[in-house]
């Protein structure tokens, strides 16, 4: 079993760790109740067919947690480059040091990290090194600097026009590193002036109506609660997982729960066509695999199955992934397979299709992924697409100004179609455009920047579309901020 140290976060629930980086071959983790899990890290056998993804061996004593394939899937999870050939003496002594703090961290929080094995010499690296570290948000290890940011901006000026492109980028920070490769798939002309387009303009009012911004919410406190606690925050849409995300287990929502759970939406007239729950990260419908693949569907009819249960027509997920033993196109089909599979089986709820960073093999992030399952679905009314900011920036959409925002929803609209769009998810990045890593970032503080939330909350294209926020807090200042960009008209300030 391999899961993303983002995981392993999720499931420890340590919330507490603002980095975390080592180069060892074991680390065991234990909490305050008992020894839960012991983990190890992968031999670069295994790291091979997972290439820039952080990989962790777990081995799971109660045997509760499944946790295979999932860093395929993994939402927001952190990802460094392939540094195993170029790790130098000061980088290892470094991570030594990253791993002492890293412990010292830890014995503050209720779980405890252990490093059995201390980090190695280069040459025995080279056969088990990985790269793993957990980020906070208001502390972040990795986010780029403002320098960086400025560097990049000013290099992006003297980029092309709005063709596609694949470019190199050059950090100029240390030699050792490896250029990232990065892909832009639509970019803008710097010295093209921004001309809105008049037929997408609506009064204020009519915006501040169209508009239903929201974000994911958890759903400990009880399904039913959800829609007044929603209403208190000032979320006008709302996801959620139905069922845990990162196990096989499923939706166990009882008859009782969905039935006020519909009342409550009635009481508080908010509408289900405002909620899009997000499927579990397990989900690999575009699987290779035959058990993978069996699974992921079971799981994923299971939660749609729920969704109609709870009166939701609306149930996004990630659309699956190659892992390199098929073609793009050939996991495309089965993808398309397991949604008319879906189908049969129900009858009121929509697939969302959500694009993607294009982290490890994941498709769907390019908008010809999304046309071409959507091409292979026999019910096309019952399959649309989510957008995710994040994940078009990173994919390679570069959407950090308004002539950014019209040309990358020009192609979107010439590609899939608006009339497929079902969902949006509001989400800033801290990768860079075309980076293809998938890392959310509050709302203006990343590398998409405010023109582009700016632009969408005045575009009458996305009006009674669920706008879901997935960053870091309790969102309702983010909401707040949303909706404070709607002004009078569409014309740039
Ligand atoms: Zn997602
Ligand atoms: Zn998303």
């Amino acid at each position: 079993m391999f899961a993303s140290v983002s995981t392993l976060k999720s499931v420890l629930n340590i919330k507490s760790l603002s980095s975390l980086r080592f180069y060892s071959n074991t680390i065991k983790i234990t909490n305050n109740n008992s020894s839960i899990i012991s983990s190890r890290i992968t031999s670069k056998r295994n790291m091979s067919k997972r290439k820039n993804n952080d990989v962790v061996e777990i081995v799971d004593n109660d045997d509760t947690i499944d946790l295979d394939d999932i860093d395929e899937h993994d939402c927001d999870s952190h990802h460094e480059d392939d540094t195993e050939d170029e790790l130098s003496i000061p980088t290892l002594q470094k991570e030594v040091e990253s791993n002492k703090k890293l412990n010292s961290i830890v014995n503050n929080s209720t779980t405890k990290v252990t490093a059995t094995a201390a980090a190695k010499k280069p040459a025995a690296l080279k056969q088990t090194v990985i790269s793993s570290f957990f980020t906070k948000v208001d502390q972040p290890a990795d986010v780029h600097t403002d320098k960086e940011y400025l560097d990049s901006r000013a290099k992006k000026t003297t980029t092309t026009t709005p063709t596609t492109t694949t470019a190199s980028t050059t950090p100029p920070k240390k030699k050792t590193k490896k250029s990232k490769e990065v892909t832009i798939l639509v970019d803008y002309d710097k010295n093209e002036k921004y001309v809105p387009e008049l037929q997408y303009s609506a009064s204020k009012k009519e915006k501040m109506d169209g508009i239903k911004i929201g974000a994911h919410m958890s759903i400990k406190g009880g399904i039913p609660s959800l829609i007044k606690s929603a209403i208190d925050k000032g979320f006008k849409a709302i996801a959620f997982f139905v069922a845990t995300p990162r196990s096989w287990r499923g939706p166990k929502i009882n008859a009782e729960d969905a039935k006020s759970f519909k009342e409550e939406c009635t009481k508080h007239n908010f509408s289900p066509k405002y909620m899009m729950p997000h499927g579990s990260y397990f989900l690999n419908l575009g699987s290779p695999e035959a058990d993978k693949l069996e699974k992921s569907r079971n799981l994923f009819l299971a939660e749609m199955k729920c969704c109609e249960e709870l009166g939701i027509t609306l149930y996004n997920f990630h659309p699956g992934s190659h892992l390199n033993m098929i073609s793009e196109e050939e996991s495309i089909k089965v993808i398309a397979e397991s949604i008319n599979y879906a189908h049969k089986h129900t009858s009121t709820v929509t697939a969302v299709i959500e694009c993607t960073a294009g982290q490890g093999t994941n498709l769907g992030y390019k908008f010809e992924h999304l046309r071409d399952i959507i091409a292979l679905v026999d019910d096309k009314t019952r399959v649309g697409v989510c957008l995710d900011t994040c994940h078009m920036f990173a994919a390679g959409y570069n959407i950090d100004s308004y002539l950014g925002c019209q040309k990358v929803f020009q192609e979107f609209d010439r590609i899939v179609g608006f009339s497929y769009l079902r969902g949006i998810h509001l989400n800033d990045s801290k990768a860079k455009c075309g980076e293809k890593l998938d890392r959310h970032e509050n709302i203006d503080k990343g590398h998409i920047g405010s023109p582009c939330f700016r632009y969408m909350v005045n575009d009458n294209r996305f009006f009674h579309i669920p706008m879901i926020l997935e960053t870091e807090g309790s969102h309702i200042e983010e909401v707040k901020q949303l909706y404070s960009y709607i002004k009078e008209d569409n014309q740039e300030k």
